[in-house]
């Protein structure tokens, strides 16, 4: 077993805080500066009563701001010009789009669209670096006066009868036996009225949360796609900024849900990448070869060729829509973001919708300041927000679109067809699903022939130039983690991963991994000869694994605050 408990410390360090912001991404730095917003303005009304924003505090577990954001990244404006009109003036916006296809591809031909598709047409929107755009954002909430510590995780919610009173940080200095090192620091206990669980997608702290208080009840499971991306410098004129290509079809068969973005920046910069949905059956499916056999088609050869690769990263998404969202609320707390599940998945944006769901979190905390009240029967106003809002609008067209694929693209085509025309019903008011992992097959129940996918599975060997492997690509995502510290990828028994996974599943973390911590070594003394190890130091925090393991005893934890992967510009 690889394992990690918290340390016992008799006198841990406690802090009070009114509102605890859990993240600092979109939604969080939306939460916050929404907060701030509301606080001045009572306190422009209300002089003699003023709120502060002393104990106000958003946690960012990456060394600074930004750094471990990533995204394609489009930005529909809709909720940044709710939060900051004008913003266009001074935010990092790298192009507006002008100009978009969508094409469905064959190994060797491709197919445009006659028009686009109306979810795919993004005139408007911004291409931007989702990295720079929150590094912005956090700037902004700092001037406004609320303090964001960088470089903390949040280790555990800490819940007193049955009502979420805050959070502790991660500890600093342990060694790999988790054992204080000479600069050991114990994590704090961070009282707080309100918490905010703004952590991006399959949050610790959320689903911590979740099985907890059973939230998932009554709800679709979450369904969630892989997304691999790289940033590639190109001669000149080859895409214009503000240009935009989707893609579906090869190298993913009709039996996987997944497609690719092209995004032209400025600086002739062009974001590309590949979701997988992380509901394929084929245990030996490699999202990171899928967008490396991505990079080999014509279309995409011709365009790279003479570039340069310069950065890498994943991320998880969720793609489970209306449907999967849990309870927001509850006593102390709050979800938002990619935590709650905010994403359109038809669409392919999230952003918007966390920025949006973030400002609505934000009224809800001020109402409950001023009242001071946080229980739950306050707090689940944040509910009825969302629910009035055109977040509820958004994905109540879609609620049925993920799922209506589980069966396959062509199959899933007609659901949207239909879906289309129905407003979003389809065939039945609520379209199922299944968690993702339930879906893999065994390697001995796989089909043997029929499926073409030899292209996709297992490691991708990379030629140096238009196409890498895993350890290359992780060099160009600045992960560093400290070394001599406890593994945060607790395996809750290594011998299901030696023996029983080898024979039914083939090991699938050696491939739905894209920074290969994964390795089957060999070992003399385990019966099939090979034994787990874990090279946690290139974990660039996607939670895949958490989500894709076959028998979910993978579970994710914050490392020590400030490791992680470093998106600069992505
Ligand atoms: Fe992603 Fe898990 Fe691999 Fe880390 S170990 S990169 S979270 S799949």
């Amino acid at each position: 077993m690889i394992f990690r408990t918290p340390i016992s410390v008799p006198d841990r360090p406690q802090m009070e805080a009114d509102v605890v912001i859990v993240g600092g991404g979109p939604a969080g730095m939306a939460c916050a500066l929404r907060l701030s917003q509301l606080i001045d303005e009572h306190n422009g009304r209300n002089p003699e009563i003023p709120l502060s924003k002393e104990n106000i505090y958003v946690l960012e577990k990456a060394r600074e701001v930004g750094q471990h954001c990533l995204s394609g990244a489009l930005l529909d404006p809709r909720s940044m010009r709710e939060l900051l009109p004008g913003f266009e003036k001074e935010a990092p916006i790298d192009a507006e789009v002008n100009k978009e296809a969508v094409y469905f591809l064959t190994a060797k031909s491709k197919f445009k669209f006659p028009i686009t598709p109306p979810p795919m047409r993004d005139h408007g929107n911004y291409v931007i670096s989702i990295n720079k755009f929150v590094k912005w954002l956090g700037e902004k909430v700092e001037q406004a006066g609320i303090t964001v510590f960088t470089g903390f995780a949040g280790s555990e919610l800490l819940v007193e009868n049955e009502r979420v009173t805050g959070i502790r940080t991660d500890d600093k200095g342990l060694d790999k036996q988790n054992q204080p090192k000479s600069n050991f620091e114990p994590g704090y206990e961070l009282k707080a009225k309100v918490t905010i669980l703004a952590e991006g997608t399959r949050g610790s702290l959320t689903k911590q949360l979740i099985g907890r208080f059973q939230l998932d009840r009554d709800r679709n499971p979450q369904t969630y796609g892989v997304g691999v991306k790289e940033l590639w410098e190109l001669p000149a004129g080859r895409i214009a900024a503000g240009e935009v290509i989707y893609t579906m079809g090869w190298p993913l068969t009709n039996h996987e849900y997944g497609g690719a973005w092209i995004y032209g920046s400025k600086d002739n910069i062009v974001s590309l990448g590949f979701v997988t949905g992380l509901d394929y059956k084929d245990p030996r499916i490699d999202p990171h070869h899928v967008l490396q056999t991505f990079k080999t088609h014509p279309f995409v050869r011709d365009l790279l060729s003479g570039g340069k690769m310069i950065r890498y990263g994943a991320k998880s998404i969720p793609y489970g829509g209306w449907f999967s969202i849990p309870p927001l609320a509850g006593d102390g707390w709050m979800i938002v973001g990619d935590s709650a599940g905010f994403l359109n998945s038809q669409r392919l944006k999230g952003i918007h919708l966390a920025i949006k769901s973030g400002m609505l979190a934000a009224e809800t905390a001020y109402e409950a300041l001023v009242d001071g009240d946080f229980s739950v029967n306050q707090l689940s106003s944040f509910q009825n927000r969302v629910e009035k809002s055109w977040i509820r609008e958004e994905l109540w067209r879609v609620r049925n679109f993920h799922q209506g694929f589980e069966n396959g693209l062509l199959e899933g085509m007609v659901h949207t067809a239909l879906q289309q025309v129905t407003l979003g019903r389809g065939l039945h008011e609520r379209y199922t699903s299944h968690a993702g992992h339930t879906r893999l097959e065994q390697i001995g129940n796989l089909p043997t022939g029929g499926y073409d996918r030899e292209h996709i599975l297992g490691p991708a060997k990379g030629d140096g130039q238009l196409t890498f492997d895993k350890l290359t690509d992780i060099y160009h995502s600045g992960t560093k983690h400290e070394e001599d510290q406890p593994i945060h990828l607790v395996i809750h028994d290594t011998d299901i991963c030696n023996n029983r996974c080898t024979v039914e599943y083939g090991n699938p973390c050696q491939h739905f991994c894209p920074a290969k911590v994964y390795e089957m070594v060999e070992a003399a003394d385990v019966a099939n000869g090979k034994q787990i190890q874990v090279n946690f130091a290139n974990c660039v925090h996607c939670k895949t694994c958490d989500i894709m393991d076959p028998y979910q005893i993978i579970t994710w934890v914050p490392p020590e605050g400030g490791g992680g992967p470093n998106y600069d510009g992505m």
